[in-house]
């Protein structure tokens, strides 16, 4: 249930409302808005509660129920998109935002490297895992805080912003000292105890959609992270396992309109993953800026070939470069700059 206040209700009224939610054994989150006040009531019955009790209230102006499962992640709870600003750098805003770096950290020289593209190239966020989420137990499991160490150097460096995922509870502290934006991976997305660890933190996350979650759980996964205090929630669609397995997975282009719709969230897409194969990602890049994405996150790596892991899905830097040009023109069709 969300319950809107009057504009211009006092303090006071708001605090009476938050009083009156407790009295009835809910909880509550509050987003106070630009000229409104909106308090969105939490709890497994509220769906129970009439909606006059809170309508008595002073400085209440309408009380809604939320008819989906995902509340604070819902556009009817927050009408503007969000835009999350880190240092000069804004993701959701009218500039896509490119993400882009190898799949793990290897070696100083192959970060290095990307980091130098990504820079020259114009774009202010460099990726690299350093605890790496693998099918098998016997792949390269990343270079870990050592990884974190070159991903630090790298920003000292080139002023990049560094976005790295992290695994586990027990490894968010050392990965929340030296990232600026956090990464959850698909097979985390459903991992409750780890959202709700990052959402005690300040620092942004790309929250990537499982593999097999419906945007119903996926948003209510951006909800365990929202409603822990932190408000910096960028989605990514990586695609998803369906019958066809002519790509790695299947990229979802059509839930950047439904996110829209139904969230105020930014999303971005990595067209990496859903691709598996670097042939195919160029496309789903196009695909993903063309139907409205807040940005993209891009594996690339010097050499492909000799690369740890993702090698097949990772683009070479001189693909990376005719692709970027490509970006710019689609970006500019749909109102955007890149
Ligand atoms: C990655 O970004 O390298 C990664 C493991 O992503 P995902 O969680 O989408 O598979
Ligand atoms: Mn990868």
């Amino acid at each position: 249930m969300i319950i809107e206040m009057k504009k211009g209700a006092v303090t006071g009224e708001i605090e009476a409302v938050k009083k009156r939610i407790e009295e009835l054994g809910f909880s509550y989150y509050v987003n106070p808005g630009k000229d409104v006040a909106v308090i969105a009531v939490l709890g497994k019955n509220t769906g129970e509660c009439d909606t006059q009790v809170f309508e008595a209230l002073s400085g209440v102006e309408r009380v809604m129920r939320i008819e989906k499962p995902f509340k604070l992640s819902s556009r009817r709870f927050k009408e503007p998109n969000t835009i999350i600003t880190i240092g000069d750098v804004q993701i959701g805003g009218q500039e896509m935002v490119m993400m882009a770096g190898p799949c793990s950290v290897e070696s100083k020289d192959q970060l290095f490297s990307c980091a130098e593209l990504v820079k020259n190239l114009g774009y202010r966020v460099l990726r690299g895992g350093a605890f790496k989420p693998r099918t098998s137990p016997f792949g390269f499991q990343g270079m870990k805080e050592d990884g974190l160490k070159i991903l630090a150097e790298a920003r000292a460096k080139t002023g990049l912003l560094i976005v790295t995922e992290v695994m586990a509870v027990e490894d968010l502290p050392v990965t929340a000292e030296y990232a600026d934006i956090l990464q959850i991976g698909t097979r985390n997305m459903q991992n409750y105890p780890l959202l709700a660890a990052v959402g005690k933190t300040q620092k942004p996350v790309v929250l990537k959609r499982g593999f097999a979650a419906t945007m119903e759980e996926w948003l209510m996964a951006a909800d365990w992270i929202l409603n822990g205090g932190n408000p910096n929630v960028i989605l990514c669609e990586r695609g998803i396992r369906t019958f066809s397995n002519c790509t790695r997975f299947t990229l979802d282009v059509g839930i950047v309109s439904v996110i829209k719709h139904f969230s105020h969230l930014p999303i971005i897409i990595d067209p990496s993953h859903a691709a598996g194969h670097w042939q195919y990602v160029s496309s789903l890049a196009r695909a993903g800026i063309a139907a409205g994405a807040d940005g993209l996150i891009i594996e690339i790596h010097p050499n492909p070939q000799k690369a740890l892991s993702d090698g097949a899905q990772s683009l070479t830097f001189s693909d990376f470069t005719r692709l970027s040009g490509e970006l710019k023109g689609i970006a500019s069709a749909v109102d955007r700059s890149i």
